[in-house]
């Protein structure tokens, strides 16, 4: 397994899923999921300029902090409110947010270090009951909601398209993220920003870029298979 091959590789098909789409490939962040790999994993996609990485365990999230902290930690996994705490003053973003009581837990953590945190609302698009994410049909109110909250900003949304499903399947989910995308800007509600949309994994970010992705969240793509799987 090379790391420094798999970004080189996945970097050329970020760019020819851009161009493609008629897209600038520098509209595209690659975050680089490197939850259950070891830190010397992430120096190595480090040396290959990657400086933002995605973590689902705010407790690793922490310790690859301490070791790494001029990269950009990226907090993509469900995130319960008790640990808010400790991953405050070390998340570049956090793509998870699903509810408003979440978002008050990181307005009050993030206003006692007077730090405005970046979010993303994360919508379950694909309806699946277990799987965390707003409804598309809350989103617009979680927004407006959120949009009170003085130290937390909404950048964009974010989601998971369903395992399993096809290339098609992936693009139809995938496209009504942007529409929705799309329709809250269209709200212009005060602070609240829809310029990021963070989708597409390892089997499907080719998709989500033809639909708009603005960051791809990529892990077994980079540092190849997990052998435990990572809560989602
Ligand atoms: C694990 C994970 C990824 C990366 O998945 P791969 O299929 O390994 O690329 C992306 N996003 C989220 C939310 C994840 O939990």
């Amino acid at each position: 397994m090379d790391i420094r091959e798999n970004i080189e590789k996945v970097r050329q098909q970020i760019v020819a899923a851009a161009q493609a789409a008629g897209r600038n490939a520098d509209e595209i962040r690659l975050v680089a999921v490197s939850k259950t790999k070891p830190p010397e994993m992430v120096a190595e996609a480090i040396a290959c300029g990657v400086m933002d990485f995605g973590e689902n365990r705010p407790q690793e999230l922490s310790r690859k902090y301490a070791d790494f902290p001029n990269a950009r930690w990226h907090q993509i996994g469900q995130l319960q409110r008790n640990k808010v705490k400790h991953i405050i003053d070390k998340a570049a973003l956090i793509h998870s947010v699903d509810s408003l009581l979440l978002a008050e837990e990181i307005e009050k953590q993030a206003a006692k270090i007077q730090k405005i945190q970046n979010i993303l609302i994360q919508v379950n698009i694909t309806g699946e009951e277990t799987k965390s994410g707003v409804s598309p049909g809350e989103t617009v109110a979680l927004c407006r909601a959120v949009s009170t909250l003085s130290h937390v900003r909404i950048l964009g949304l974010m989601t998971i398209s369903a395992a399993g499903y096809s290339a098609t399947e992936n693009g139809a989910v995938f496209r009504k993220l942007k529409e929705l995308s799309a329709a809250i800007e269209k709200e212009r509600i005060p602070g609240v920003l829809m310029q990021e949309l963070s989708m597409g994994m390892t089997h499907d970010f080719q998709a989500a870029i033809t639909a708009g992705a603005t960051m791809v969240r990529v892990g077994s793509g980079i540092f190849g298979a997990r052998n435990i799987e990572a809560v989602k």
